[in-house]
């Protein structure tokens, strides 16, 4: 089969990690150059069910590059994550929609030509393990201790899209655990591709208690926007900001349901206070670095979707006492200043893969936003902005590498053309 294969063997890492230093964005293809992190295979075998009842083998009809995609064919990946994505040849493509093209023994969720939405986490259940470990006994496989181990699965990774033996969204083939399926009707292909990162949107926001008035959101990317409109969704009262630094950002963090935008960086702070009041806070010895001021009655919760030192900075600056920050969808090393951690009893909140919510009754969120994705009121119409077949992978990845540059919110791969999306 035709896949996209990301290899991380040192050379190529080096080599794509170096160019990304060359003056004037000069090395920013050499990812998907020869050489690179990633490249094209032709004759790829079909990944074979792993022998244990309830397999299904897939046919990727609509895959979306992630902003974790980006960050890989540019060589930025968490070295401490590798603990959970350790192999160094890996089919991409984690967020798909996809038809079923073959149900191993054992399999009675779903039969051959439904079209599903596809979880990607393989956790205890999946891999084979009995019993559970403690995550997973307790309703959390989002967050399982066993992720590093195969089990029957053949895979070394935390989820589908991260190793070589499943094939992947950006292969002609994937396999997929039929507890990782949820069958989706007609669901337009453009909708039901968006519910991996929905579901990081949504588990994201359910990690806070409700209990307040204010909510900032940092990024306008797809998992900003995702999270402002699951946070609308959940409480239309609620006064949400989004803190975006371009137009483009801007007109659509308004579309899926913020009241207003706020711009990067420290003015993000100052616009709120001369919005809503509250006192500005100036810190007196900051050597070197221009400082931010400290919101004195800042908003209730902050979710950063971008996760760099300068916006988790922010993030600490804006919110109240006692407050939430949620780091959502990134992960790297960090070095900056968490005083405002202690000083203000802020409490700062991981999130990772989707998976049962306790705060929605024990209900995945797969099935909670699939809802929402159902109803044509949902404001996300259009969010894939661009669709290539899956051999112009290049030329998707530049475009989703240039991100709102090229009007890009997701850019989608289609394996296999000749499933018809639909519309
Ligand atoms: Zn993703
Ligand atoms: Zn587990």
């Amino acid at each position: 089969m035709r896949a996209v294969l990301a290899d991380i063997a040192i050379p190529r890492y080096l080599y794509t990690a170096a160019a990304q230093k060359l003056p004037r964005g000069r090395g920013k293809s050499a990812g998907w150059s020869s050489g690179g992190i990633m490249r094209m295979l032709h004759d790829e075998p079909t990944p074979r069910l792993p022998s244990a009842p309830g397999w299904v083998r897939l046919r990727p009809e609509l895959s979306l590059i992630c902003g974790s995609d980006v960050g890989l064919v540019h060589a930025k990946i968490s070295p401490v994550l590798s603990a959970y994505y350790p192999e160094t040849k890996q089919i991409p493509g984690h967020e798909f929609v996809a038809v079923v093209d073959e149900v191993g023994p054992g399999v009675s969720r779903v039969t051959e030509g439904d079209r599903v939405a596809v979880d990607i986490v393989m956790s205890c259940a999946q891999r084979g393990f009995d019993p559970p470990c403690r995550s997973c006994a307790s309703g959390r496989p989002n967050v399982c201790e066993r992720f590093d181990q195969p089990g029957v699965t053949g895979c070394a990774a935390v989820s589908l899209g991260f190793c070589r033996a499943h094939g992947g969204g950006f292969a002609e083939y994937a396999v997929a655990h039929e507890s990782q399926l949820y069958p989706i009707g007609d669901l337009p292909s453009a909708r039901a591709a968006l519910t991996e990162p929905a579901s990081i949107g949504l588990h994201s926001v359910l990690h806070w208690s409700g209990k307040g008035e204010r909510a900032v959101i940092i990024g306008p990317g797809a998992i900003g926007l995702l999270t402002t409109a699951a946070l609308r969704r959940l409480y239309p009262e609620l006064n949400i900001s989004v803190v975006s630094p371009g137009e483009f950002g801007s007109e659509w963090a308004r579309k899926v349901g913020a009241d207003r935008v706020l711009p990067a960086g420290p003015a993000a702070v100052t616009t709120l206070a001369e919005h809503d009041g509250g006192r500005l806070l100036h810190p007196t010895a900051t050597p070197g670095s221009p400082s931010i001021p400290i919101l004195e009655q800042g908003v209730d919760l902050v979710i950063d979707t971008i996760g760099a030192p300068e916006t988790i900075d922010i993030s600490l600056h804006m919110v109240r006492p006692k407050g939430m920050v949620v780091l959502a969808g990134a992960a790297g090393e960090q070095k900056m200043n968490w005083s405002m951690v202690w000083k203000r009893e802020i409490t700062v909140q991981g999130t990772t893969d989707a998976g049962p919510e306790p705060a929605l009754g024990g209900r995945h969120t797969y099935e909670q936003v699939l809802e929402w994705l159902a109803d044509p009121s949902y404001p996300v119409d259009g969010m894939v902005t661009h669709t290539y077949e899956l051999g112009d992978w290049k030329r998707a990845f530049q475009t989703a590498s240039n991100g709102p540059a090229a009007q890009a919110v997701r850019v989608g791969l289609r394996p296999n053309p000749d499933l018809a999306l639909v519309s």
